[in-house]
């Protein structure tokens, strides 16, 4: 993609300017002697044609493997998201765009006071945005985005849990300017109970260690943003790091409208506007993905009025289009899923330890 391209490029120029002595190096064919190879950037060269391989010290020691996992599982290669896709949350969205994304952008005039937070947390009610905006994030600074849910590193990479967060570092290092994203980060930095295994305690360490690592080194251009529906769980050492700490709450009614109206754009529909804002002001409370979850709902009246005999035959265009109606049936059935008690836990805690907007 062309996010990766223009990271690739970074890093190749940067490795060439540090290393002249790498241009030689540049298509000769690998040896078994031969300096590692990384195969992340090798599978750049198969979009890049005539772009040889290039040697990255940074990974010198990391096991390809686990390179090769993060390339394939926890970079994300998804069509880069703009901030007029995420419906809502103004002030959320302007204080990153000030505090995280020009200063990735121009880190030549973000330095001394203005030198950005290495971590972010956001914090809300599950379906959100959250991810949506570590995604946009990303692609605002033209960063590659380093997706990984940090329950899967104490579940999915039992074991290799801490070597898997040193490769991740060490890759973003290499890829960098890098977004790392950490879904429920709350089960990584939770606050310490006795009963916290070996396992998952040496995980957090050496989190922490490259978190610090990231956030000291000068030249890095490396932003942490931690995702949690627990923000209370987080002990004092994650809320030290996570700098700003933004509450994501729940759309509000002009979100609502932007939400089903935007997800409507790609369907047949008989929705006027004011209809629109007739199904926004019936969902309070809802999230937006119950709103997502709603507007699929509604979209499968159409299919559900086909006669059953006719369902595999009946031509595209004879699908009649999503009415009124089908909004009022699905409004039935697809409720809110977050409960008043929990929103008041955020609204608590984002008294305490929220960033004022
Ligand atoms: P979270 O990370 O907060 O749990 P996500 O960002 O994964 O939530 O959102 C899940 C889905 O819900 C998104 O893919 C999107 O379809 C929808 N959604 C949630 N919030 C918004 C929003 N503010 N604007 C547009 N779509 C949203």
């Amino acid at each position: 993609s062309q996010v990766a391209k223009i990271t690739f490029k970074t890093a190749r120029e940067t490795l060439l300017a540090s290393n002249p002595a790498a241009r030689r190096t540049l298509g000769a064919s690998r040896k078994a002697q031969a300096k590692f190879v990384s195969p992340m950037i090798g599978a750049q060269e198969k979009q890049e044609v005539n772009e040889p391989a290039i040697i990255d010290e940074r990974l010198k020691h990391i096991d390809p493997k686990m390179i090769e996992l993060i390339e394939s599982e926890i970079i994300d290669k998804g069509s880069p998201i703009g901030w007029d896709d995420i419906a809502g949350l103004q002030q959320a969205k302007s204080v990153l765009q000030e505090a995280v994304v020009w200063p990735l952008l121009r880190p030549d005039i973000f330095t001394g006071l203005r030198r950005p937070p290495r971590g972010v947390l956001l914090f809300g009610p599950p379906g959100t945005g959250k991810t949506l905006i570590g995604r946009c994030v990303a692609a605002q600074c033209r960063a590659t985005f380093f997706s990984i849910s940090a329950a899967s590193l104490t579940s999915k990479w039992v074991g290799d849990g801490e070597k898997m967060v040193r490769a991740l570092f060490a890759v973003a290092r290499a890829r960098q300017p890098a977004v790392i994203f950490i879904d429920e980060i709350d089960s990584l930095l939770s606050q310490r109970s006795d009963s916290e295994h070996e396992a998952s305690r040496r995980i957090k360490t050496e989190f922490l260690v490259q978190f610090d690592g990231a956030s000291t080194g000068e030249e890095d251009r490396i932003l942490i943003v931690g995702a949690t529906n627990r923000p209370h769980e987080l002990d004092e050492a994650a809320r030290r790091r996570l700098v700003k700490r933004l509450y994501i709450p729940l759309p509000d009614f002009e979100a609502r409208k932007q939400i089903i109206s935007n997800l409507l754009r790609s369907e047949q529909h008989e929705l006027s506007a004011s209809h629109v804002a007739d199904a926004a002001r019936l969902t309070d409370g809802y999230s937006g993905a119950d709103m997502k979850s709603l507007c699929s709902e509604a979209a499968m009246g159409p299919i559900r009025s086909v006669p059953l005999s006719q369902i595999v035959t009946i031509d595209r265009d004879q699908v009649r289009p999503v009415t009124v109606q089908d909004f009022k049936i699905a409004l039935q059935r697809v409720r809110p899923s977050v409960s008043q008690d929990d929103l008041g836990q955020y609204v608590k805690w984002n008294n305490t330890y929220g960033h004022g907007f």
